[in-house]
């Protein structure tokens, strides 16, 4: 027999199969020895009030064992033969895009500019060993993309729950735990994204496609018409060789590939600016927060995972939020270019670490920056479009300019900076490359500045303890979102004017974060499908 069951439980009685089975028993009546497995297919923790409660859905599977795998499989057919799609960047767009394509029965040429995941991870521990960002290979570009280290959150605003468990599930076929199925906040870790990654890779290599590493998109080879994307121009970073390869092409390269939104700004493609937030990271120590939200000096014991916060407020008409908070994570450098410093987070799978962080970002839109970036504007002419990657650009650079001009990043006790006073010293940091005390209140824009000041006294007060100077911002957190819209046709998801090309994930203006982008990859996926039918 199986049966269904819904319980409230304390944290210690949800932490193995056994304690749950041990607790079924008592609370249901049911016979331990019968069980032989019990499945976790809802998991979420209240700590809403002093006493924290585990909700869990269960499949208890009594007298039998079970028939079903814990996750639903993807058919991948062999595709060698079928004709090919290009699909630029290998980022979660980019590789879901393509595991679909497979799906529907097309090749998958998958450009990525940087290296395979597990070579990457070299050049992420040179920037705190030299101080220095590869161009090409650094938390941002490389396979995987920007989701491969990170702290692999799944969850998403999306109300479209088949797109998401369909997203979750290929995770699981490529080695995520099934637990990020049932987990309401599921998380997969920096530690294990990338053997997920890999195992995506090799799906992709097993059925005929293709994946080429250092292999930088430079132009699209258009119609003589104008009208039509027809393949794609690339060079080899390794050899220097100009390559190029045909075929439609999904665009998939990220919120960075700033060399992409000038391509295109220059060959007159359409594309807009688009609203961006902006702020620092905030880092507090994890037992701080542990203790915070779940009511207890103890923190949160044996049972309970490094606590989770999310803050929202408004302030002058701007959204002021936490962002990608990272429990249990550390704070890193995730520039993607020499004279910039870009912070972050990312996450081990056990959020194990001394320190819990997040974004601390301002709602920014293309109006509030364009007045103070034309005063400073001189070495490039203003193009609208751009307006919001040349603003970032700027503060990423000044940042690096207070920071010693290397990956060094300037920071600023919490309470010192809410009281505009400059921090004499600076908390133990998880940030590698190291911290140097500096006024962020100060030459940070003011329109950041006040509205982070007051959303902080507004977030302490919510939250006794939380505006405290154990905590250290820094700075600056800039890569939010894409300060660009690649414009696409709502319906086809084609771009406006040109045919065959599929602007797609976060770079195009449409996800923000790995679920939702590897939800658009599908999508993309799919009308290129369509599309390739219709001119048949
Ligand atoms: C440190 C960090 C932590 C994050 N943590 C989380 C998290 O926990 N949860 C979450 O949901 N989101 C997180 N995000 C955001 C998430 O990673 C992105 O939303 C997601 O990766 C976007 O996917 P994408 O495929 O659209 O773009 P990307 O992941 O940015 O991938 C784009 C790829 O295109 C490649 N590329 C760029 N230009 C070219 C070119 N010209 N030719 C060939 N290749 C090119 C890049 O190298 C890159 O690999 C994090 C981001 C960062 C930076």
């Amino acid at each position: 027999m199986i049966k269904e069951y819904q319980v409230r439980v304390l944290p210690q009685q949800a932490s193995s199969e056994q304690e749950i089975i041990d607790f079924l028993a008592t609370d249901k009546g049911i016979d331990a020895r019968t069980v032989n497995h019990v499945r976790v297919l809802k998991r979420s923790i209240d700590a809403r009030h002093r006493s924290i409660y585990v909700n869990l859905t269960v499949r208890a599977y009594i007298n039998e064992m079970p028939q079903d795998d814990a996750f639903v499989k993807t058919v991948y057919p062999n595709v060698s033969d079928r004709p090919q799609v290009i699909v630029v960047g290998a980022g979660p767009g980019g590789l879901f895009a393509a595991l679909k394509l497979i799906e529907t029965g097309l090749r998958p040429i998958v450009l990525e500019r940087g290296k395979d995941v597990h070579e990457r991870k070299k050049d992420l521990a040179m920037i705190t060993k030299t101080q220095k960002v590869d161009a090409e290979s650094n938390y941002c570009f490389g396979e995987g993309g920007a989701g491969a280290y990170s702290d692999g959150k799944l969850y998403t605003r999306s109300k479209k729950r088949g797109s998401v468990d369909k997203i979750l599930n290929v995770f699981c076929q490529h080695g995520a735990s099934s637990s990020i199925l049932a987990d309401a906040h599921p998380h997969i870790g920096t530690d294990k994204l990338p053997q997920v990654i890999e195992a995506m890779r090799t799906t992709i290599l097993n059925c005929g496609g293709e994946v080429h590493f250092q292999t930088k998109m430079t132009a699209f080879k258009l119609s003589a018409s104008r009208d039509e994307v027809l393949g794609v121009e690339a060079l080899r970073q390794d050899t220097g060789q100009q390559v190029h390869f045909n075929g439609p092409v999904i665009l998939a390269t990220g919120h960075s590939a700033r060399d992409v939104y000038r391509y295109l700004g220059e060959e007159k493609i359409e594309i807009e600016s688009k609203g961006l937030a902006v702020g620092v990271r905030l880092e507090h120590p994890s037992e701080l927060i542990d203790q915070i939200q779940y009511h207890s000096r103890n923190g949160r014991g044996a049972y309970l995972p490094a606590a989770e916060y999310s803050f929202v407020t408004q302030e002058e008409d701007r959204g002021v939020y936490s962002f990608c908070m990272c429990p249990g994570g550390f704070v890193i450098p995730a520039a993607t270019g020499p004279q910039q410093i870009v912070v972050n987070g990312m996450s081990p799978s056990n959020r194990g670490t001394k320190w819990s962080n997040s974004g601390m970002v301002v709602e920014l839109h293309p109006e509030d920056v364009k007045q103070s970036l034309l005063k400073s504007e001189a070495e490039e002419p203003m193009n609208d479009d751009l307006v919001m990657m040349r603003f970032q650009e700027q503060l990423e650079h000044m940042c690096w300019t207070q920071g010693n001009m290397q990956q060094t990043a300037p920071a600023q006790r919490m309470a010192d900076f809410v009281s505009n006073r400059l921090s004499y010293d600076l908390p133990a940091s998880s940030y590698a490359p190291g911290l140097i005390s500096s006024p962020l209140h100060f030459w940070m824009p003011s329109m950041i500045v006040k509205r982070l000041q007051e959303g902080f006294k507004k977030f302490g007060k919510m939250s006794h303890g939380f505006l405290t100077n154990e905590a250290v911002l820094i700075a600056t957190e800039t890569r939010t979102s894409s300060p660009v819209r690649i414009l696409r046709d709502r319906e086809t998801l084609q771009h406006v004017t040109l045919k065959g090309l599929f602007p797609c994930g976060e770079g195009a203006g449409y996800a923000g974060g790995i679920v939702s982008a590897g939800i658009d990859g599908e999508r993309c996926a799919e009308q290129c499908k369509l599309f390739l039918e219709q001119i048949k």
